[in-house]
């Protein structure tokens, strides 16, 4: 059970494991409005390579907060999600940490309203199964679609050496300074070549 906090200003809520339930029983019976105030860490396997936030960890629980609203029978949910996360740069490979936050916004309707609407259109709902709501899955899938795939420490950020891999955010390494001028490169290639020629005679 990783349910930190739990405020429940109007109504209350149930929850299994890992996820957050809203009891909305009262909405549907007529209630105008449930206020919700959760922590819930984001249960994501760190070492899971095909999920999208694979190198991502997060050190402290997401925070979401929220209401929904009932005008006669038309429930809207808004809610911010916000949680700190830690991940690589993609240039360097240094650590980026950052705050994450995002904003949803869903029409909120029982499963059985629904039943005929295309797929497509089934996107704009949070859906109610027997009275509750699973806040899991449409948040999941926001997060899913506007969580970074890619970091950056910095926007400049300089990479590695492709030769030496040093960190060139920390200083130049050597391999910059032999860096040839592209006119002068048969040059260098025959000097290359006669000094390999010394090498080998003076073996
Ligand atoms: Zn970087
Ligand atoms: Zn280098």
């Amino acid at each position: 059970m990783g349910l930190h906090s739990l405020n429940y200003a109007h109504l209350s809520m149930t929850f299994r494991e890992d996820t957050v339930k809203l009891d909305l029983r009262p909405l549907l019976a007529g209630e105008r409005l449930l206020t919700f105030d959760y922590e819930l860490p984001l249960d994501i396997d760190p070492e899971d390579t095909s999920s999208f936030l694979y190198g991502v960890s997060f050190p402290s629980p997401m925070k979401v907060s929220g209401e929904i609203t009932n005008t006669a029978g038309y429930m809207r949910m808004t809610l911010t999600m916000s949680v700190d996360y830690q991940a690589e740069c993609a240039r360097c490979l240094d650590s980026v940490t950052g705050c994450f936050t995002l904003d949803l916004e869903k029409t909120v309707a029982p499963k059985k309203l629904l039943e005929n609407l295309d797929e497509d259109k089934l996107d704009d709902y949070a859906i109610i199964e027997d009275g509750f709501l699973d806040m899991d899955e449409p948040l999941r899938e926001q997060i899913e679609m506007e969580f970074p795939v890619r970091f950056l420490c910095k926007d400049d950020c300089k990479g590695l050496c492709s030769k030496c891999g040093q960190n060139l955010n920390h200083g130049d390494c050597s391999c910059n300074k032999k860096e040839i001028d592209p006119r002068l490169a048969p040059l260098a290639k025959i000097l290359e070549q006669m000094k390999q020629e010394e090498n080998n005679k003076n073996k």
